[in-house]
């Protein structure tokens, strides 16, 4: 079990030498307590009492590392069952299947779709992470293959799943260096799988049915040298896996070492609506890495957007840069959009700007990342903000028209900018759909009329 504070006070130095970056030995003790900070940034705690913490130094969910280079995923180390008590930090991997049954033609054709399914949400590129290689037919030489041939197309890093521990090993061979997360799907061959991911180097999935199988299970593979694991309850419908998951993760920040791994789930439904649901629910509570049949990007996106959102620092406003972006071929007659620098704000304004194919101007202003009504309330998004804006991004030298097109919801600003700027001030709609529609219809009477 965990070690409380107390517990971990009692061997440190107690010099309060603040060389961890916590006031006190006690501050520190804390913070370890709560999986929140490792041992090693204390440089002074002697080697017996290194040995005593070992259980306490190490994270309540294990640290598991897939694949390599560019294709490295850190999945674990969580320290929190709700994310609004801090935050969620490392986005589960999200594994689309391909069976080793197909032919080599449509590996290499669903592989490649896989390693497509990438998209940009406000600023960032989210994307399908693994590609999941079943060996159904179990056949090793088709499952190598298979393998082979799913990592070339797809670019990306594999899981490898097979009923057979000689099956995985001959399929981790032709991966080599490539680090792929094995999978063995009989609980009967995972000590036989374990010694295949020692000799590769590899992370371990195994399946139990149930924490006491696990409780069995995990103790023995450590000892084996094998603690790079991944675990999967064996549930197979919503709400099972739904509350398989949540027990592993409540037990594993209790400190019960046996589940303290990254958990796996898959998604099993045909109709492919209910895939992407499936899909979703298990990143949301807490799966680590999900496998899904879910390859078409309609219902890849919504499960990406849902990652990304449940592993955003809550705490930090997602922001861009503030400054003036060119959207198109501008001109010195391209209208002049104002908003925040908001990433949601911003990129709802560019997303209709470029649905209206007008060239225009967006002035994003620095609000410290918050949104129109917020920046407005706090007093960030004002007529001295918006003004110190332009005048940074030396505008005026780029249109030679002054008219400056404010957000609907802050036309009360109006006059204010005006009198600050010297430059007339046009109150756009107040949704950002209203965009195209403004743009098209009454920008070029007002432009006209000045
Ligand atoms: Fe205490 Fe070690 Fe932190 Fe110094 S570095 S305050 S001795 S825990």
């Amino acid at each position: 079990m965990a070690l409380t504070g107390l517990e971990i006070y009692k061997q440190l130095p107690k010099t309060n030498c603040k060389d961890c970056g916590f006031p006190t030995c006690l501050a520190f003790a804390m913070k370890m307590a709560t999986g929140q900070v490792a041992l090693e940034k204390c440089p002074h705690v002697t080697a017996e009492a290194k040995a005593a913490l070992e259980s306490a130094s190490r994270p309540p969910i294990q640290l598991v590392t897939i694949g390599t280079n560019e294709n490295e995923i850190k999945i674990g180390n969580e320290t929190q069952l709700y994310r609004h008590e801090e935050r969620f930090h490392r986005p589960a991997a999200v594994a689309v299947r391909i069976s080793d049954t197909l032919d080599e033609a449509a590996i290499a054709k669903r592989a490649e779709a896989v390693g497509r399914l990438a998209f940009e949400r406000v600023g960032t590129k989210i994307k399908v992470n693994l590609v999941a290689v079943c060996n159904e037919s179990g056949d090793a030489a088709r499952f190598e293959k298979a393998a082979a041939l799913s990592a070339e197309k797809s670019g990306l890093a594999c899981l490898l799943m097979s009923a057979t521990a000689g099956n995985l090993e001959k399929a981790a061979a032709a991966l080599p260096a490539k680090r792929p997360l094995l999978y063995i799907s009989d609980p009967l061959q995972a000590e036989a799988a374990a010694k295949v991911a020692k000799d590769n180097d590899c992370p371990l999935a195994v399946r139990a049915d149930g924490v006491e199988a696990f409780a069995e299970l995990t103790p023995k593979l450590g000892s084996a040298g094998v603690d790079q694991l991944v675990l999967d309850p064996g549930t197979r419908d919503l709400k099972s896996t739904l509350e398989a998951l949540t027990l592993i993760r409540r037990l594993a920040l209790k400190g019960f070492r046996p589940v303290g791994y990254p958990a796996i789930a898959f998604t099993t439904a045909k109709d492919l609506t209910m895939q992407a649901i499936e899909a979703s629910t298990f990143i949301a509570k807490y799966a680590a890495v999900l496998v899904t049949d879910a390859i078409e990007p309609w219902q890849m996106l919504p499960v990406l957007t849902t990652r990304q959102d449940i592993y955003i620092d809550p705490q930090k406003p997602v922001a861009v840069e503030p400054k003036l972006n060119a959207i198109g071929e501008v001109t010195d007659s391209s209208p002049v959009l104002v908003t925040t620098n908001f990433s949601l704000s911003y990129y709802s304004v560019e997303g209709e700007v470029e649905a209206s194919r007008m060239p225009a101007y967006i002035l994003s202003v620095d609000t410290e990342g918050t949104s129109v009504l917020t920046a407005w309330a706090s007093d960030k998004f004002n007529a001295e903000t918006i003004t110190e804006a332009m005048k940074k991004s030396a505008v005026e030298e780029k249109v030679s028209h002054r008219q400056l097109v404010i957000p609907g919801f802050v036309a009360v600003l109006s006059a204010g900018i005006e009198d600050e700027s010297g430059w007339s001030v046009q109150v756009g709609p107040k949704e950002a759909s209203g965009i195209p529609s403004y743009l098209k219809k009454q920008w070029k009477v007002q432009d006209t009329a000045n």
